[in-house]
């Protein structure tokens, strides 16, 4: 799939190109009950999954505005500046990552990337990086303004409005495509920006399912709901067609993964051909096994899992586990 022209095309049209597949994995289809993947992971090889989604409209202004530098944060592995870059050396805008912490000596595999990319990398103090990583304050973004002409602010992680507005796509897309024939949009939450896009582009009939990889996020719950607010011109019932599953964390962004969680990640890439990331699909598919366990879904019930990608996060786990 090709994203280049990228604006020339509708998000919708791209949303639309998307494979449904159905797979064979026990824990679910052992219980009757249908699993579609969502291969959002496949719509291209860099600037993949939700994160594609969420930049759609926050980058349209960098590349209709002769090209004007765009800035965001995140941590050493990050998935959303790893696109970021990706976006801005495919269109032509300059990017800058302000990444959390000091500057280590041998950067990770995500800011080598981004690095090779064009990206300028920053790296921030974990209480600077605090202060301004989900809204900027006045003095950061003026300061920086001034070395980078009509720098453009993404919060951390992409989240926000326009975020949600792109991940809308997703849900209207799977709608189309699957002719509405669906219980259930699953996903996994970090910042719950694709989570609440879901929901406002979901039929209210149906229920998306987002599983938090957080460890102590906060308020998150709130935060969705601010967002899927913001979007829905109508009050709107907090979890009317979604949910927020927290608990299967396993220890938040960790890199030890439990044994259990390494096990079914081998096993849910060898019975459906399919690649998992450690951080975020891995977590929901887990999360789908064991809801299915406890009796959550009826059999028949058919669910359909969007694969958010974050696949570049393998790199680095892959010399850890021993296959
Ligand atoms: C960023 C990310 C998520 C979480 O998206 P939010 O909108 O922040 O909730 C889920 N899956 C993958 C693979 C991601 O990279």
């Amino acid at each position: 799939m090709t994203l280049v022209p990228i604006i020339d095309h509708g998000l919708l049209n791209i949303a639309l190109q998307v494979q449904h597949q159905s797979v064979d994995w026990a824990p679910l289809t052992g219980r009757g009950i249908e699993l579609i993947v969502r291969r959002d992971d496949e719509i291209d090889l860099s600037l993949s999954g939700n994160k594609f989604y969420k930049l759609f409209f926050s980058i349209k202004p960098a590349i209709t505005n002769n090209a004007i530098p765009v800035a965001s944060f995140g941590g050493a592995y990050s998935n959303h500046l790893y696109a970021l870059a990706a976006a801005g050396a495919r269109f032509g805008f300059s990017t800058v990552g302000f990444v959390r912490g000091e500057r280590p000596q041998h950067l990770s595999p995500t800011l080598r990337y981004c690095v090779e990319q064009g990206m300028r990398l920053e790296f921030l103090s974990r209480s600077i990086y605090r202060e301004n990583a989900s809204a900027p304050t006045p003095s950061f973004v003026a300061h920086w303004q001034e070395q980078f002409a009509h720098l453009l602010f993404i919060a951390e992680g992409g989240a926000g409005v326009a975020a949600a507005q792109g991940a809308s796509y997703i849900a209207r897309a799977t709608e189309l495509a699957l002719n509405g024939q669906f219980d259930y949009l699953a996903v996994a939450v970090g910042t719950g920006t694709t989570l609440a896009g879901l929901a406002t582009g979901l039929a209210t009939s149906k229920m998306v399912l987002g599983v938090s990889v957080l460890k102590g996020s906060g308020d998150l719950a709130g935060k969705v709901n601010d967002l899927v607010v913001s979007q829905t011109p109508v009050s709107c019932v907090q979890g009317a067609n979604y949910r927020l599953i927290e608990g299967f964390h396993a220890g938040g962004y960790a890199k030890k993964l439990p044994q259990r969680l390494i096990k079914q990640w081998r096993e849910f890439e060898t019975q459906t051909g399919i690649l998992l990331d450690p951080v975020y699909t891995l977590k929901l598919v887990v999360a789908l096994g064991d809801l299915a366990q406890l009796g959550y879904f009826k059999k028949n019930e058919r669910i359909v899992m969007v694969h958010s990608g974050g696949l570049q996060g393998r790199c680095g786990f892959e010399s850890v586990i021993d296959w």
